[in-house]
């Protein structure tokens, strides 16, 4: 299956934070969009691999996404190595993207950083014929993304690009809040409270949201940054 975005990011539920609002506005649209989650998020302190499965798959559903899944790469522990680089081009050539998103690249949560350096090198190197690898017994084709860019997770980072997700942002937090393991949930209240457990981690989501939106006179934006110089067809594309 051919997609025409693919979010390559470590945790399940990085995907619905960083960018769902951007996934959703281009389905909308009449792309297709799909997720490829690196790890399965097993060290988080509340819930479990398997749950964190579910939620994921509830998450995609409620986005409408052609595919999600999973590398299996272990979380936490990961390094930028060959092993698996060989991972992620598979998952890009398998899946022929022009454009990749991924983590942001540098964020409280060392996985992020050392996610978007795994991804943003696999996305270079999938176009390289002479990297072997191959699907069912298949060798796949080389393919390089047009683009990769990276959303803005809990750091502030300053955006090189800031996409309108207004008309989605309902949809948005509804895909967040499949995530009942992870986020606000009183019906988890006697689990450890975390970092992003509390209501005011997705005040935080929102209030980002929109001051990138008020810088572009919408409601709410999501922010990207790129390592390549971002250019558009023409100057009406531009808020
Ligand atoms: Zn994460």
């Amino acid at each position: 299956m051919k997609l025409d975005i693919l979010v390559l990011s470590v945790h399940p539920d990085d995907a619905e934070l960083g960018c769902s609002g951007t996934i959703l506005k281009h389905i909308a649209l009449g792309h297709k969009v799909g997720i490829v989650d690196l790890t399965r998020g097993e060290l988080g302190t509340r819930g479990s691999a398997e749950i964190r499965e579910q939620e994921a798959m509830a998450a995609a559903e409620i986005l409408g996404i052609a595919v999600r899944d999973n590398l299996t790469i272990p979380d936490g522990f990961f390094e930028n190595t060959r092993e698996y680089q060989l991972k992620v081009i598979a998952a890009i050539r398998k899946y022929q993207p022009k454009i990749v998103i991924t983590n942001a690249y540098h964020d409280r949560h060392p996985d992020h950083g050392r996610a978007n350096e795994l991804v943003e090198a696999s996305a270079f190197l999938s176009g390289l014929r002479k990297i072997e690898t191959s699907e069912n017994g298949e060798l796949q084709q080389a393919w390089r993304p047009d683009l990769v860019l990276h959303f803005i997770q809990d750091n502030y980072i300053k955006p090189d690009i800031l996409i309108d997700v207004t008309d989605y942002w309902d949809k948005k937090i509804e895909s967040v809040y499949a995530y009942g393991s992870q986020f606000f949930n009183p019906d988890w209240e006697n689990e450890p409270q975390t970092y992003i457990s509390t209501p005011e981690f997705i005040n935080v989501v929102a209030a980002r949201a929109s001051e990138f939106g008020k810088s572009i006179g919408v409601k709410y934006a999501e922010g990207y940054t790129s390592r390549k110089i971002l250019g558009v067809d023409n100057l009406f594309s531009l808020k």
